[in-house]
């Protein structure tokens, strides 16, 4: 081709915004006439290149905004400690049909029992596979909440959390909340109703959720709205936290 030509077509690549064929331009070029493909197949190739490089570069920017904590994927959870929790269950939850169906997920439990860890695992999931996801912890997100509610975003907050995929809500119950707190909470459940799926995780079991609410009428239609297509675990026993202390095995190896 000449030179010229070259250029030209360097210079529309870009402003068509195909950085990525841009790049891999002059490799499949050499791949195509090594390997005799046909003209269809050779820009098949280059559109496979951009249309993955897009997706990878949309799942790291949607990692960065899911905020999730350090760590915790499906593959570091460990079953054979956590028995309380159905293994099968949670790798169907990982296959995401439940955020296509607008469907949530609770986890209740102890503390340091791993509700937090699956929640962010299935997050990391989520955003693996495409989806938009947040993380928060309830407190976070009241504290968010209060903030937009003094500079007039209180709307396009609460539109913000329910333009994601999927929501986790961590941690609720760990403090109790006061009238705008709760409302403002169960403004978002309910703005996520059939919108967007949540996943909460608490340490109250759901008898004592009056008490997290301001108000037991909003803990009912709050509960009543975030239970009614929702996969329920409740995950039992000791600390994953407090296990070095108490496995003579581990204790020993330190
Ligand atoms: P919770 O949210 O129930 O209080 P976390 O999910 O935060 O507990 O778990 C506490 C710590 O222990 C985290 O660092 C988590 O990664 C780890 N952990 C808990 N359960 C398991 C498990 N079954 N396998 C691997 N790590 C676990
Ligand atoms: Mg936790």
């Amino acid at each position: 081709m000449e030179p010229q030509r070259y250029q030209q077509l360097l210079e529309g690549l870009k402003r068509l915004k195909l950085r990525h064929v841009r790049q891999t331009l002059e490799e499949r070029n050499e791949a195509a006439i090594a390997r005799q493909l046909s003209y269809l197949e050779y820009l098949a190739l280059l559109v496979d290149d951009e249309v993955a490089a897009r997706q990878a570069t949309q799942v790291q920017k949607r990692l960065q905004a899911a905020r999730f904590p350090s760590g915790m994927t499906l593959e570091e959870f460990d079953f054979t400690v956590q028995t309380s929790v159905n293994r099968q269950a949670i790798l169907d939850l990982a296959r995401l049909q439940f955020v296509e169906r607008h469907e949530n997920v609770v986890l209740v439990g102890p503390p340091g029992v791993g509700k937090t860890h699956l929640a962010v695992a299935l997050g990391r999931k989520a955003v693996d596979r495409g989806y938009r996801v947040l993380f928060l912890t309830v407190d976070r997100l009241v504290n968010d909440l209060y903030a937009s509610l003094a500079d007039g975003t209180l709307k396009s907050r609460l539109k913000s959390y329910q333009s994601q995929d999927l929501l986790i809500l961590d941690e609720l119950g760990y403090l109790p909340m006061d009238a705008t707190a709760s409302n403002h909470l169960f403004q978002v459940i309910s703005g996520a109703y059939e919108h967007c799926s949540v996943i909460v995780t608490s340490n109250v079991p759901f008898q004592e959720w009056g008490h997290v609410f301001a108000t037991p009428t909003l803990a009912a239609a709050g509960l009543d709205r975030l239970l009614h297509h929702a996969h329920v675990f409740s995950l039992r026993g000791e600390s994953y936290r407090l296990r070095w202390d108490t496995d003579p095995a581990l204790s020993q190896a330190t």
